[in-house]
């Protein structure tokens, strides 16, 4: 009867609620235990050159190997640590992670490729940032031009003149500075005119529609040609699609990244791709959808 389906309708609803909410409530719980025994591992997604399709820098993205959930997206943990302060070690544990393995790839002759980072505003924040990432980078013999930050203006205000003087700070030391998820904030050109940046990355929420809605197609051309005006470089990410890349190439965006050319690997498949250097699209139908 349509009660019935009412009541079947309300128990799914109500069991997804409890499931959702407690999974959250697990992995905020489970957080701090799990940054002491380091559950965490890095995944790394190439960055390509548009022309040549060799691989020029990788984007490393955190997950969390939770003993009962699996592998856990950092969609689902970032904001747990930023909320409790301890995306301070985490960023840390982040940092020191990716430097000790481009010290692993200089020594076995691996590419030099340039390896990026994201890094929250939080961690902007702490008076001893740039210090921090100084002594790391020491620690590890890395040199600062294979590391590039990338900050997401939605946590930062551009008028933080902290934050202006560390972004300074870290180009000044040779460390290229990237605005991740460019367009999807509320002062994307603001920050244009307010920081010294390196780059943009174009929000992939753009380059989804790229060529075929007409708005977005128009946004992402005038886009690129701004940055280039103002000596930007241009990464798009969230590239799927053969029909994307081809219109990116034509709009002479320097780099692309996505599942058109590979997901974000765990570090083993990550260098076999290193090894063949240059890639080939794949289109998404053909891989599978159960990775994160
Ligand atoms: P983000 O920095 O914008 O990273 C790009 C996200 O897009 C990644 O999701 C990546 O897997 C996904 N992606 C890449 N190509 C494609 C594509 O072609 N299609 C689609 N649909 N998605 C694509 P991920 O790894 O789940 O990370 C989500 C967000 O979590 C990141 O967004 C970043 O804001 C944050 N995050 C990840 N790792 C870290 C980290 O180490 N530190 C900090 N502070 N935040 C991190
Ligand atoms: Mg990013
Ligand atoms: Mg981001
Ligand atoms: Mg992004």
């Amino acid at each position: 009867s349509a009660k019935e389906r009412g009541n079947n309708t309300l128990q799914a609803y109500l069991s997804t609620l409890t499931a959702g909410t407690y999974k959250e409530f697990s992995l905020a719980n489970d957080f701090r235990k799990a940054l002491q025994n380091e559950e965490f591992v890095l995944y790394y997604q190439p960055r390509l050159d548009t022309i040549t399709r060799k691989i020029v820098a990788a984007e490393a993205l955190i997950r969390w190997e939770h003993d009962d959930w699996g592998l856990v997206s950092p969609v689902e943990f970032i904001h747990i640590a930023e909320e409790t302060g301890l995306i301070v070690p985490l960023g840390n544990w982040i940092l020191k992670t990716v430097c000790r393995q481009i010290h692993t790839w200089s020594k076995s002759g691996m590419a030099d490729i340039r390896v990026s980072v994201n890094i929250s505003a939080k961690q902007f924040l702490v008076d001893d940032f740039v210090d921090s990432v100084w002594s790391i980078l020491r620690e590890f013999d890395v040199k600062p031009e294979r590391i590039e930050f990338e900050i997401t203006e939605t946590t930062i205000i551009p008028n933080d003149s902290a934050i202006v003087e560390s972004i300074r700070r870290l180009r000044q030391m040779g460390i290229a500075i990237y605005f991740d998820d460019f367009g999807t904030g509320y002062s994307s050109l603001s920050w244009l005119q307010r920081f010294e940046l390196d780059g943009i990355k174009l929000d992939k929420s753009f380059v989804t529609h790229v060529p075929v809605r007409w708005a977005p197609t128009q946004i992402v051309s005038s886009v690129i040609r701004l940055a280039h005006s103002l000596n930007l470089t241009v990464v798009a990410e969230g590239v799927e699609a053969n029909g994307q890349f081809a219109f990116l190439k034509d709009e002479k965006c320097e780099q692309v990244q996505g599942f058109l050319f590979s997901r974000p690997l765990p570090v083993e498949k990550f260098e076999e791709l290193l090894d063949v250097g240059v890639l080939h699209p794949i289109p998404c139908s053909h891989q599978s959808r159960a990775q994160l």
